[in-house]
């Protein structure tokens, strides 16, 4: 199990070497791969509040108090590639698949953009459906007629050539999680077709392209160490990504891992506040996952360095088709209640809801 000693007493020793640790990082120094091992065989609940202020500091020094508000599409659960942690991978046979055609997504965000949206973020599975032409078609339109709002893609792995017509056609900024930094651990998600290599190619690929550029991972996913999470943490550290997607791994009773077990809060909430240490000008959202596994985890996460909070807008009924894992958190979303309930979370962080394009502050 990940980060061990959380609820155990750590000596007076260890916590000043743990605390002298979140100093460095506070003060941009790089930490190296025994630092970070250090940090998370070490950290315990008491020290976290340390670190759990300082990302809350940083994060207020950089972004001030703004929490952006992302409108999200999930236009297709159609998908090719075979997670073997993910509901709508393409082995899951149950799943009752849907996807959205060009009209459909133009009249969602234009929903969005009369709700006061700037920023409309597309996922999905991976789904050949949607070609190279008819998303540069899809993306020109939204670009032309919205030319105030960000557009995200977050549609997985394609070549470099495409990645950079959508750019040219309007994209503005890419989600694709690395999943795990240690090839060794990446191969224990994936069936073998699937290639750690090309994941972080096309990370690579992004970045050079000129997209703000998000990567990320599940917290708790099987067989993860933290060792893998030092990985990762070595992975943003060095590749400083504009955003940072981070959630607890969820089961799915569908998939090869459902028997295993959910990724824990409080270790989501001791990445989160690295990650915002460790890249300090990251987009760093507090996740729908993180919310499904706590109801208490989208405050936390605000406390802990988040400032991005996504609102699911696609149909009710194809929400629910839409399950990456269970208990997803998806009723009403979009509702006039739900953004209350948003908004009270976010003024008990002492943050306020910023509807406007949030791009990356350099
Ligand atoms: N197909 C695209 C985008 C959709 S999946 C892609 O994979 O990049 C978006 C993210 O959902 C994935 O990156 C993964 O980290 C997360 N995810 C998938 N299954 C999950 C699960 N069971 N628990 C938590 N997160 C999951
Ligand atoms: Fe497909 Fe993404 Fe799920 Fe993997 S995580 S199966 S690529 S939707």
């Amino acid at each position: 199990m990940i980060i061990s000693n959380y609820f155990n007493k750590n000596d007076n020793d260890t916590n000043n070497k743990l605390i002298s640790y979140f100093n460095d990082l506070n003060n941009g120094i790089k930490l190296k791969r025994d630092d970070f091992l250090y940090i998370l065989d070490n950290i315990n609940d008491e020290v976290f509040s340390v670190l759990q202020s300082l990302a809350y500091q940083k994060r207020k020094l950089i972004y001030n108090d703004s929490v952006f508000i992302r409108g999200l599409i999930e236009i297709s659960n159609y998908c090719k590639k075979d997670c073997y942690y993910c509901g709508i991978r393409k082995s899951n046979l149950t799943a009752h698949r849907y996807r959205y055609d060009k009209n459909k997504i133009y009249e969602i965000v234009t929903y969005a953009y009369q709700r006061g949206y700037r920023t409309i973020v597309m996922q999905g599975g991976e789904d050949d459906y949607y070609t190279k032409e008819l998303l540069e078609e899809i993306i020109g339109k939204i670009r032309n007629d919205y030319p105030d709002v960000a557009i995200t893609l977050s549609l997985g792995e394609k070549d470099y050539d495409t990645y950079q017509a959508l750019f040219r056609a309007g994209a503005n900024r890419y989600l694709l999680r690395h999943e795990s930094a240690s090839k060794k651990h990446y191969e224990k998600l994936h069936p073998s077709f699937m290639s750690f290599d090309n994941r972080m190619q096309c990370l690579n690929d992004l970045k050079k392209i000129g997209y703000q550029t998000g990567a990320g991972l599940m917290v708790g996913s099987p067989f993860q160490t933290n060792d893998d999470l030092v990985e990762d943490l070595l992975f943003l550290q060095e590749f400083q990504p504009q955003m940072i997607g981070i959630g607890p791994y969820l089961r799915h009773h569908a998939t090869p891992f459902k028997d295993m077990s959910n990724g824990k809060l409080e270790h989501v909430l001791v990445m989160y506040a690295l990650a915002r240490l460790i890249v300090p000008h990251a987009l760093l959202p507090s996740t729908t996952a993180t919310s499904s596994l706590d109801k208490t985890g989208r405050l936390k996460a605000l406390l802990s360095g988040c400032n991005v909070i996504m609102i699911n807008l696609s149909d009710i009924d194809k929400r629910k088709s839409y399950t990456l894992y269970e208990n997803k958190s998806y009723q009403g979303d979009e509702s006039d209640e739900f953004i209350e309930l948003i908004k009270k979370d976010i003024e008990q962080a002492n943050m306020k809801i910023d509807f406007s394009i949030g791009n990356y502050r350099k």
